[in-house]
């Protein structure tokens, strides 16, 4: 089985695959972590993935198919979550064609000025990577990490306002195709990206509880 978790950047896809994956031991693909490794190498390769991500394009469909391929290859036949793929038509015609399992899509459905703020306010501890937020999820100790006590915190070089306006741009243009796509084969399952992280969670275990059984 191959979950899709399909949704605008900071719709909260990454927190619930993280939730998914420890709850029910599924192993998770987020293109947006495995790219951003290879774009920290000090390679020309790097140093142009680099960019591309810094400015929020897409990064070119036929290298994240192969990663996606080789990734999957790896697990055989274990259920996947995949976080942030497919996000094009093509994509999901390629994984389609290569990856012959069943599909469920969770879409999280989320306006653009929620996403704004979650994007751009948000920050992570250096050590341990508890994500927060200057809006949502404050530090509840005086500029300390409420986890490890750490007083250094990052940011992501794409969630600068300019960036973000164009990966959601980006987004808009050639993910929302996917939704159709989907609807049309009757797998995408809505999910409302609004709400807390524990209603979110509440819908999406019960959807992926529902089609392992
Ligand atoms: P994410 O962490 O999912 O927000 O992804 C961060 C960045 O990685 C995106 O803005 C794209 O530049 C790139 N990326 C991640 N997944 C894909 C994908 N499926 N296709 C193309 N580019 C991707």
């Amino acid at each position: 089985m191959i979950f899709i978790f399909l949704g605008p950047p900071g719709s909260g896809k990454g927190t619930q695959a993280a939730l998914i994956a420890k709850n029910y031991g599924i192993n998770t693909l987020s293109t947006g972590d495995v790219l951003r490794a290879k774009a920290a190498e000090d390679t020309e390769p790097g140093r142009q993935l680099r960019q591309i991500m810094q400015s929020g394009y897409l990064v070119p469909g036929q290298l994240v198919n192969q990663l996606v391929a080789e990734a999957l290859s790896e697990l055989g036949s274990k259920d996947i979550i995949l976080d942030g793929y497919p996000r094009t038509i093509e994509q999901a015609h390629f994984l389609a064609q290569n990856v012959p399992f069943e599909q469920l899509v969770l879409y999280f459905d989320i306006q653009d000025d929620l996403l704004i703020k979650r994007l751009t306010g948000r920050f992570s501890c250096a050590h341990c990577k508890k994500i927060y937020n200057e809006h949502f999820a404050k530090l509840k100790h005086d500029n300390t990490c409420d986890i490890c006590g750490s007083k250094e915190f990052v940011r992501r070089e794409d969630d600068n306002p300019e960036t973000v306006t164009n990966r959601l741009t980006q987004y808009r243009s050639e993910t929302a195709a996917l939704i159709k796509y989907y609807t049309e084969q009757n797998v995408l399952h809505h999910v409302d990206a609004e709400v807390s992280v524990d209603d979110i969670y509440a819908k999406v275990s019960k959807l992926v509880k529902n089609s392992l059984t």
